[in-house]
């Protein structure tokens, strides 16, 4: 926790004379305090809780999208899913770059989503085949954002979409 004091109040507080401070001063320091201990412990689960309403939140993303896939690879390659965990979800934009909802991830064939992970054969090729399949869903809101973003790769190519 920090909270900034007035440079007198600092040096009242290192002095160990903090009675050397007129007590409204005090009173805004201590205030300060107690304000910013209570928001930070309001806002934030502990870490074990976040870590595992993030599991359950992904498990349930992981299922809805199964389900939407009807067991084929969603990047529209056709291979039909085994039963056995070889769908792979796929956070298209990645983990740390959107938050995660069943319109940004999709099912993926292992073999698809290695490729993908390697950006092969390339970015825009990834990026059009997801536009295809946000379009298929109604994933509005995605498709936008990946034309903007496959814009975005060609212009710095130097091509136009
Ligand atoms: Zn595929």
């Amino acid at each position: 926790m920090r909270v900034s004091l007035s440079l007198r109040a600092a040096r009242a507080f290192n002095d160990g004379c903090a009675t050397a401070l007129d007590s409204a001063e005090l009173r805004t320091a201590i205030a300060k305090a107690q304000r910013a201990s209570t928001t930070k412990r309001k806002l934030r689960q502990p870490k074990a809780e976040r870590k595992a309403a993030k599991a359950e939140e992904t498990s349930a993303i992981r299922d809805a999208v199964m389900a939407r896939s009807r067991g084929r690879c969603e990047c529209g390659c056709g291979q039909v899913l085994g039963q056995f965990g070889d769908g792979q979800l796929d956070h298209f934009w990645g983990r740390a770059k959107a938050p995660q909802s069943t319109q940004n991830c999709w099912m993926l064939a292992e073999t698809c989503h290695r490729l993908k992970t390697l950006n092969k054969p390339s970015a825009e090729s990834w990026l059009r085949d997801f536009i295809r399949h946000c379009e298929r869903h109604s994933l509005l809101a995605e498709v936008v954002k990946a034309r903007a973003r496959l814009a975005f790769v060609l212009a710095r190519k130097g091509e136009a979409p």
